[in-house]
């Protein structure tokens, strides 16, 4: 259950439950409410495939955090941190992860690198994703507050392979965009070239 989850790992100066309490006030209720469905799943991968339960309900918790702060807010945080000028071009569908990691290390008190770069690159994926860094790109979309085509296929694969997961989920979201002709974050095609090509 996770309502008996004890953090051990002083990973945080707060609880798992503070820590829910803070994220609560942060975001919408909907949006709480995807936040609980992506911890629990983020739990499950990380007990199916041996990865720290700890870690991946803190990254879980906290993917989401930035998603609702204004787009001043990210720009201001862009330019104090020096980070890519290229980020400026982009919206909150890349900033509340890419940007957001550095607001929730300021905020949260949160250091772990581990945890951050999961956050950081959680809507993207990348390249070289760690397990903890597959699992919340996974739980965020099959948990079981989703429901769109595809969906049970991705759980399926999920159960088998984080890979094949994160590479079903890769080509879905790339399909979907490109359907739209919405932009590609360069990142998402390092995603697709790593783990999609056969
Ligand atoms: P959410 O925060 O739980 O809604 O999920 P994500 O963080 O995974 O995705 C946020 C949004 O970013 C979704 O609408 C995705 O389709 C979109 N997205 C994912 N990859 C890219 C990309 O490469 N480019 C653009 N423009 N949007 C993307
Ligand atoms: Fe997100
Ligand atoms: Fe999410």
């Amino acid at each position: 259950m996770t309502s008996e989850l004890i953090y051990h790992l002083n990973l945080l100066p707060y609880s798992r439950e503070e820590l829910l309490l803070i994220v609560k006030e942060k975001v919408s209720e909907k949006r709480f409410k995807h936040i609980l469905g992506v911890e629990k799943a983020s739990i499950k991968l990380a007990k199916a495939y041996g990865d720290s339960v700890e870690k991946a309900s803190i990254a879980a918790l906290l993917h989401d955090y930035c998603k609702e702060l204004s787009d001043e807010l990210f720009i201001e945080e862009i330019k104090k941190n020096k980070l890519d000028c290229d980020l400026l071009n982009w919206n909150n569908n890349i900033w509340h992860g890419m940007v957001g990691r550095y607001i929730i290390e300021n905020e949260i008190d949160l250091h772990d690198e581990s945890i951050l770069n999961a956050i950081e690159i959680h809507t993207t994926g990348a390249k070289k994703m760690s397990k903890l860094a597959k699992i919340l790109y996974i739980a965020d979309y099959i948990e079981e507050g989703r429901n769109f085509t595809g969906v049970k296929k991705a759980r399926e694969i999920a159960n088998k392979s984080l890979d094949e997961a994160v590479a079903y989920e890769t080509s879905h979201t790339l399909l979907h965009l490109m359907e739209q002709r919405l932009s590609i974050y360069p990142l998402t095609i390092q995603t697709y070239n790593y783990y999609c090509v056969k």
